[in-house]
């Protein structure tokens, strides 16, 4: 898969003003996300009601960025813990899995609660997934620590075997078509599928609070989903999804993916297809091989940053003068704040690419393969972060090609990615970065910059 296609999936999330690591934990709000034509038949997916489940949370992340929706109707909460997913904690306030039957206001967590509830118990929600990455195997039998009848990893988790409702209420049958299907994709066939009946309603008390069982007293379909926290992200992610495309399937939903299911595309996905825009996309970061550290990053001086991450996972939390990317359970990069004022009037430039004059518009990453040169623009100054020319304040009008940059001034780890910064006066007019890695081209995003899909998450 090309790094240009990103663009494609980039599916709005509204912009996020900062959020500050001290600020109560409101702002790590969940997100509700709609996709398809809305209809009565509706599959409700939760994922990251436990932060330490990445699998399940990226699956469901996935389905909002990298599918489309082709009939039916799928609503999905990708990130029902965001807290406990950037703290990689199974739940900082409790195990937000217990919290379905009695729960006290003053509970952290009790807001969430409410509104997950609320979704659920929507007419229009006929079957709901909760998503898991569980211990070990699930194995009827005992073989070992961990492959016995208590572990949970690869399982189909349902409450009991059948409920009496309009439609989906077979269960145990649904749950086994589902571990067919896996069973006919397994990577490995040591990671067989099997469904666990928890047979709640005999008097499992720590199941009685669980989201599941909360749908199913509210006559839901509802299963769980487990993958097992044995096998590596990418494995866990692909899945789930081999599980949520044949519950879509079951249902009547079609889709398109784009990308090939398979281990190593989902792992492709999961770390390439990754980047973050600031204040309305005048600066743009791939973030699929990001530094560490980024030095003196324009921020606003009043210190609000606008982001719009291409991902429900991802979010930006300040603390002090630093800004740092989570991505998930991961850290991404931190941008160390420059104060600036901030100039909005300048939306393109004009560049010589390889010989090539281009409109380049600001916040674009574009290709080059041996030099490029920025015009001179009047009254603006252009910094090319890492080359140096004595006595020269504004670097356009200068060719330049890869060997003039200072490859530690790259945003990438691999030197190969480097920032163009506009100013006018002291204010800060925008970012272009100029990418020398001929093996991964971006420059598609230029192109995609103006066609950007239609926000459809909803951050409430
Ligand atoms: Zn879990």
């Amino acid at each position: 898969m090309n790094l240009g296609m990103l663009k494609l999936f980039r599916l709005l999330i509204i912009t996020i003003f900062i959020q500050n690591l001290f600020a109560s934990t409101q702002s790590f709000d969940f997100d509700f996300i709609k996709k398809g034509v809305q209809d009565d038949n509706t599959l409700l997916i939760v994922g990251g009601i436990q932060g330490d489940e990445p699998g399940a949370f990226m699956a469901a992340s996935l389905i909002t960025t990298h599918y489309k929706i082709t009939k039916g109707s799928v609503w999905i909460v990708p990130n029902l813990n965001f807290y406990s997913i950037i703290k990689r904690s199974r739940g900082p306030f409790g195990d937000m899995n217990r919290k379905f039957a009695a729960l006290s206001p003053e509970d952290p967590d009790y807001n969430a609660i409410q509104r997950i509830k609320s979704y659920i118990k929507s007419p229009e929600v006929k079957v709901v997934l909760n998503l898991h990455d569980g211990s070990g195997f699930y194995r009827k039998e005992f073989i070992d620590w961990s492959h016995s009848p208590n572990r949970w990893g690869q399982s189909s988790i349902i409450d009991q075997s059948a409920l009496n409702i309009e439609a989906y209420g077979n269960l145990e049958e649904i749950s086994s078509k589902v571990c067919t299907h896996l069973n006919k994709n397994l990577i490995n066939e040591k990671h067989s599928y099997m469904v666990k009946n928890t047979h709640t309603r005999l008097g499992d008390k720590e199941m009685e609070k669980t989201l599941t069982y909360f749908a199913i007293n509210n006559g839901k379909a509802a299963f769980g989903n487990e993958a097992s926290k044995n096998l590596p992200l990418n494995e866990r992610t692909y899945y789930h999804l081999v599980a949520l495309e044949k519950y879509m399937e079951i249902m009547g939903i079609e889709f398109e993916r784009k990308f090939d299911l398979d281990a190593l595309s989902v792992r492709h996905v999961i770390d390439h297809d990754i980047y973050i825009s600031f204040y309305d996309d005048k600066i743009q970061l791939p973030l699929s091989q990001i530094r560490d550290v980024l030095k003196y990053f324009p921020i606003k001086k009043d210190g609000n940053l606008e982001f719009t991450p291409s991902n429900p996972l991802m979010t930006v939390i300040k603390e002090n003068d630093t800004y740092m990317i989570h991505y998930g359970n991961r850290k991404l990069a931190t941008l160390k704040a420059d104060y600036l004022d901030m100039d909005v009037q300048q939306k393109f430039i004009t560049m010589n690419v390889d010989g090539k004059q281009k409109n380049v518009s600001i916040g674009s990453v574009v290709d080059v393969e041996e030099n490029f040169e920025i015009e001179p623009i009047k009254d603006f100054r252009v910094n090319i972060i890492g080359f140096v020319q004595k006595g020269k304040r504004d670097e356009s009008g200068v060719q330049v090609s890869r060997d003039k940059i200072l490859k530690r001034y790259s945003i990438d780890r691999n030197g190969k990615i480097f920032r163009v910064e506009i100013y006018k006066d002291n204010k800060f007019a925008g970012m272009v970065l100029v990418n020398f890695d001929k093996n991964r081209k971006m420059s598609e995003n230029i192109s995609m910059a103006s066609s950007k899909e239609k926000s459809t998450t909803a951050k409430l």
